[in-house]
């Protein structure tokens, strides 16, 4: 109990000791934002829109993106663009970036937030569709970071990451999503240290997610387990102010932060948790 408690007053420590958001500063930012035609990603492009942003957003459904584009303008983005690719591709995703700049002529936020669909099941061998899984979730991440890191830069601009809780505890069913979040997190966590060695003028922000309520998550767990789940507008505000706010993470839910720390301390206990959270019979 004890432990719990420290845990979650450093959390609020943290927290109570952040810096301001000044919801000014995202007027005329320059945004591109990954995965944006559903779910966390198209309430960032409505949120940033309302902020008055300049957004450049992609997936591969080009209808879908013209639509959201649309009512980004009708928020009152100052500008607001679409580019279809397909982040398993090997060209595309460098090519998204070089669209964001040539258009905004620069660049402020490089939010990645992109996921390929995965089955939610046991692992029964399919190893072409997890080298699949990381190219879109991990490999086309560390290529469009690499390919902005020179415009955050001039801009003192920020990089985020939309990683999640499934990134730092493995739980049965995602096994191949739960290795791409695990791989985001080492990568980026390291870059995190290198940038801060660099003095460099980049923000690396990487935002951990428990259960959000988006369509596609939900289809997943419908049935096979009863966690509470948060809603997809809130996760995508509180990604935004992380990032605009300079910090190195974001635990959204708060209680992400709990589990994260407790994880390791009681390991046979967590494990007993996890397993016993779903619905399933072999
Ligand atoms: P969604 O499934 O709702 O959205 C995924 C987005 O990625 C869509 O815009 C989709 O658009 C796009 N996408 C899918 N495949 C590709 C591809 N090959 N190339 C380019 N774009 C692609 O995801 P969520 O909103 O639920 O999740 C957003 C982020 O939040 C992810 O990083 C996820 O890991 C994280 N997260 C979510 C949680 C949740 O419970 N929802 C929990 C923890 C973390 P299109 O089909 O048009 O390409």
């Amino acid at each position: 109990k004890v432990l719990l408690a420290s845990i979650c007053v450093a959390y609020l420590a943290v927290k109570w000791t952040s810096p301001w958001f000044d919801a000014e500063s995202l007027k005329g930012a320059r945004v591109l934002v990954t995965g944006a035609s559903t779910g966390i990603g198209e309430q960032m492009a409505y949120h940033y829109a309302r902020f008055g942003a300049q957004i450049v957003i992609t997936a591969r459904r080009e209808k879908v993106l013209q639509q959201v584009v649309e009512k980004c303008l009708s928020l009152g983005a100052q500008k607001a663009l679409y580019i279809a690719a397909d982040m398993s591709s090997e060209s595309e995703p460098a090519q998204v970036v070089d669209f964001a700049l040539e258009k905004l002529g620069g660049l402020d936020y490089l939010v990645l937030n992109h996921i390929g669909p995965s089955p939610f099941s046991m692992w029964t061998g399919d190893v072409d569709h997890t080298r699949w899984l990381m190219n879109v979730n991990f490999f086309s991440y560390i290529q469009m970071a690499w390919r902005g890191l020179a415009a955050l830069e001039q801009s003192r601009g920020s990089l985020v990451i939309v990683s999640s809780l499934l990134g730092k505890m493995a739980s049965p069913f995602v096994a191949p999503y739960t290795s791409t979040k695990f791989a985001l997190n080492g990568f980026f966590g390291s870059l995190q240290h290198e940038l801060a060695m660099n003095k460099s003028n980049v923000s690396l922000s990487i935002c951990t997610l428990g259960l959000i309520d988006t369509d596609s998550a939900m289809e997943k767990v419908k049935g096979v387990i009863s966690v509470p789940a948060y809603p997809a507008s809130d996760a995508a505000l509180n990604i935004i102010i992380t990032g605009a706010t300079r910090q190195l993470d974001l635990f959204y839910p708060w209680f992400t932060y709990v589990v994260a720390a407790c994880k390791d301390m009681f390991p046979s206990v967590t494990n007993f948790i996890i397993q016993n959270s779903f619905t399933y019979s072999p």
